[in-house]
């Protein structure tokens, strides 16, 4: 089905919401000019943004700059409401490496104007996610994973998510609060330093190094 994600052993599961986490990463806090915030910034795609491996990212005739943010994508696997982070790998479906497709220009002049970044972020062809990776693979662990992404065969995106300033089960704590999360929810985790232009032509590569990858091309 369109909205599907598949996992590397064969299964599915529906995708619910896009959930993503901004200024996660403190070198690109820097890099983007601002500061760590106190609270997690939160902003949603809707699911008609995700394209699968293989895909065609289109870019918008309205946007001038379009960039790509490498990162870890959790899938939740249960309901959970209120959870404490110590109980968060409870809770994981599995692992997949995304690009958060952002048009820049329009996010900037979002930002300017107190506006929300819905459509700088959540237009269709936003969310590539990769096959998943089963949690179980990692024995009730939240590991620490290697991302790295290439356009054109050029490395231009290297990060690890113990970088990260909020973990993985402080977002899902988080998230469980504010939101509660259901089986098929999908959380990008905030993107590393090294954020750039795309543009039409370009062959995009991203990896979880040593488990998933996704390659992409843009329109
Ligand atoms: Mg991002």
């Amino acid at each position: 089905m369109k909205f599907d994600l598949k996992f590397d052993n064969g299964n599915t599961i529906e995708i619910g919401s896009i959930f993503c986490i901004g200024s996660n990463y403190s070198k690109h806090i820097k890099e983007m000019g601002g500061t760590k915030p106190e609270s997690p910034v939160i902003f949603l795609k809707p699911r008609a943004a995700y394209l699968e491996n293989g895909g065609v990212i289109k870019i918008p005739d309205f946007s001038n700059l379009c960039h790509h943010e490498l990162e870890l994508v959790v899938v939740i696997g249960k309901y959970c409401a209120n959870i404490d982070k110590s109980q968060a790998h409870k809770y994981i479906a599995g692992y997949a490496v995304g690009i958060d497709i952002t048009l820049r220009d329009v996010q900037n002049s979002a930002k300017q104007k107190g506006q929300p970044w819905a459509v700088a972020k959540g237009f269709v062809t936003s969310a590539p996610i990769s096959k998943v990776i089963p949690s179980e693979k990692f024995d009730g662990n939240v590991p620490d994973f290697e991302l790295r992404l290439f356009v054109n065969g050029e490395l231009k995106q290297f990060g690890n998510t113990k970088d990260m300033e909020r973990s993985v089960p402080e977002l899902i704590e988080y998230l469980s609060k504010v939101f509660t999360l259901n089986p098929g929810d999908c959380i990008f985790t905030g993107t590393p330093e090294g954020v750039g232009q795309i543009k039409k032509g370009d062959k995009l590569l991203a990896e979880l190094v040593g488990f998933t990858k996704i390659e992409l091309t843009v329109e």
